[in-house]
């Protein structure tokens, strides 16, 4: 175990290999692992300057139904449950020929992971599905990444992409199940406050020693332990050099052309995995970019500009754009920077939590607050009136602000001063002063705040519903209230934070079909080439059913992508798949 070098390690390009991928995010690294493991040689070249894209920043969550460590831990249950799940969550009587693949494939992928690589999983088995409806389970569906130290990756360290800072404490980057058990606990609790001070000592001290946060977790832990098993298996990985082209041989794509260096070429396929098109605006808007015809500040990384879906198209592919929703929506804040620039901070986690409310410019609740980013985004959407701007408050008092933090803005004992001075987060004495400051209706805001508090007393939210299912209730955490997700807005000052669409990624992408082979204009597969992730459609049509719902398909058919290239598991296909793939 070393110290991290100053600089990455250099690889020099071949000029061929059995198979390129295109982009570093757990899509293409799961490609280049699964497909490295098969016997193959394997490139991975990615546009910016660090490995690991959106994965990088995100919770790691994969969303895995019947995975093996749920089902060492007692949890068993036959693939009709998630599919029943899935039916009820997206409306659709007939799934997709890929959901069935990836439901088998899933738990295989897992099992791989933990013993051929150096991924090890950690379950997610207090983790709910989104919605209580029949086929639902109250958690073993989810697996994470198990902690990581950076030093592990040698001279590779530096070329990980660092969490998102806004999302860090000290940049620690920490799990949301770790914020809600001990973080958000530390002044009320010694074991938590004892957890606290184990996390935060030793991080100092790497901070002071490397400068860099070392303990990593979450979507962090998964690319640095994907990084890990690329090099242990021979992978060559190229940060800062962006795919421009591909190279075609009749009709078989055959290898790519690379930024400052020759064409590459290779000989079992391209995999497109540059994690779709969130910072594209002509794809956002030719696909659907927001619902209320504005910008939406998208939480991934600005390097993802739909160049998969351009690579693709260049050689015949086609765009599904018949998605429920283009985007995986999420709640947003913009956050000034020391540089000048905006930060695009999801609200992912405090909207759940007693002592808070989300508003509409008139001041009125819109919404269950504890739904998933999603849903809450598109009820935020669908309240909207045309040619208006979906925009909304959260709103916090000062005892929800200083346990919970409001979006950027901390609990104690962060000081809110920061924010106030950036405008980021407004404060008032009262709420018809807050509503002013919001430019929102005063006696609307405190009619609304009035009748949520009548409730909340009680722990009930007849408008909404808040608290009542199991997700709800997990995003709270364990409150010693009526209900864990609601308390009344009564102690001044009162805080809010404005929020504008944004989203976590994007769902319109290429066809593909159940090897992540992409489809032609007449869903014929393209020889050569496959797309996963992001890039490729969304396997729910556009949903989002439950946590981890991007991730745990990305590597799924990341894996799946690795065997059909070594020729591990063939695609003939009979005709009634095709016929299946087509009613799909
Ligand atoms: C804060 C946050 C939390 C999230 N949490 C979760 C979660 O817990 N579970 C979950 O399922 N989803 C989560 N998501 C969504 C999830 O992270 C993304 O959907 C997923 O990471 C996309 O993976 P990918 O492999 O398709 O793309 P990415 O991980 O974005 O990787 C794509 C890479 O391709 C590179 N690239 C782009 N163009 C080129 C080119 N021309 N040449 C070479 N490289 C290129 C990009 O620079 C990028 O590094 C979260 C997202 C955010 C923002």
């Amino acid at each position: 175990m070393g110290q991290p070098a100053t600089f990455m390690q250099e690889t020099v390009p071949l000029g061929q290999y059995d198979l390129i991928v295109i982009g570093s995010g757990a899509g293409g690294l799961s490609a280049a692992v699964s497909a490295a493991h098969a016997g193959l040689s394997v490139a991975v070249f990615e546009k910016a300057d660090v490995l690991g894209g959106t994965s990088a920043w995100s919770g790691g969550w994969l969303w895995i139904p019947r995975n093996p460590l749920a089902e060492q831990a007692g949890i068993k249950e036959d693939r009709a449950a998630p599919r029943l799940y899935l039916k009820n969550r997206t409306g659709q009587p007939e799934l997709d020929a890929r959901v069935e693949r990836f439901l088998e494939t899933g738990p295989e992928m897992v099992r791989f992971f933990e013993k051929e690589t150096a991924v090890e999983w950690l379950d997610g088995n207090f983790v709910p599905d989104f919605v209580d409806v029949d086929g639902s389970l109250g958690g073993g569906r989810s697996v994470t990444a198990a902690p990581y130290d950076l030093r592990e990756l040698g001279p590779w360290a530096d070329a990980l992409r660092p969490p998102l800072e806004a999302a860090t404490l000290f940049k620690l980057n920490i799990t949301a199940s770790e914020l809600g058990r001990y973080f958000f606990n530390w002044a009320r609790s010694p074991s938590a406050a004892l957890y606290v001070a184990r996390r935060l000592m030793p991080h100092f001290w790497h901070m002071l020693r490397y400068r860099r946060a070392m303990q990593l977790c979450a979507g962090n832990a998964l690319i640095a332990r994907l990084i890990r098993s690329a090099v242990d298996l021979g992978v060559h990985l190229f940060p800062g050099r962006p795919a421009t082209g591909l190279l075609r041989e009749g009709d078989r794509v055959c290898g790519a052309r690379i930024d400052g260096l020759d064409a590459i070429d290779a000989t079992k396929g391209v995999v497109l995995a540059c994690g779709g098109f969130p910072h594209d605006p002509e794809l956002l808007r030719r696909l659907g970019g927001c619902p209320d015809g504005g910008e939406h500040h998208s939480a991934a990384p600005r390097t993802n500009t739909g160049d998969g879906l351009r690579l693709g198209e260049q050689v015949g592919a086609r765009i599904r754009d018949d998605l429920a929703n283009a985007c995986a929506w999420s709640p947003v804040s913009l956050v000034p920077d020391k540089n000048g620039g905006v930060i695009h901070f999801p609200h992912l986690v405090e909207r759940a939590k007693p002592g808070t409310i989300a508003v509409t410019g008139k001041g009125e609740r819109f919404c269950n607050e504890a739904e998933n980013y999603h849903s809450f985004m598109g009820r935020l959407f669908a309240v909207t009136p045309p040619g208006q701007r979906a925009e909304c408050w959260i709103l916090a008092d000062h005892k929800a602000q200083r346990r919970w933090g409001l979006g950027c803005s901390r609990p104690f004992p962060f000081p809110t001063g920061p924010y106030l001075k950036s405008g980021y987060l407004k404060k008032a004495g009262s709420l018809a002063e807050l509503a002013r400051v919001c430019g929102l209706d005063p006696e609307t805001l405190e009619k609304t705040v009035a009748d949520f508090n009548r409730h909340a007393e009680q722990g009930k939210d007849p408008a909404f519903g808040r608290g009542e299912s199991r997700y709800n209730r997990f995003m709270a955490g364990r409150n010693k209230l009526p209900n864990t997700s609601l308390a009344p807005l009564r102690k001044p000052p009162f805080y809010a934070v404005h929020v504008v669409p944004g989203s976590l990624g994007t769902f319109a992408g290429l066809a593909t079909d159940e090897y992540a082979r992409v489809l032609d204009r007449h869903d014929r597969p393209i020889p050569g080439l496959f797309a996963v992730g992001n890039d490729a459609s969304s396997i729910f049509g556009g949903h989002y059913p439950s946590g981890g719902i991007t991730l745990g398909p990305a590597m799924t058919f990341g894996y799946l992508v690795g065997r059909v290239a070594a020729g591990l598991i063939g695609t003939e296909e009979e005709p009634a798949d095709i016929e299946r793939r087509k009613n799909a």
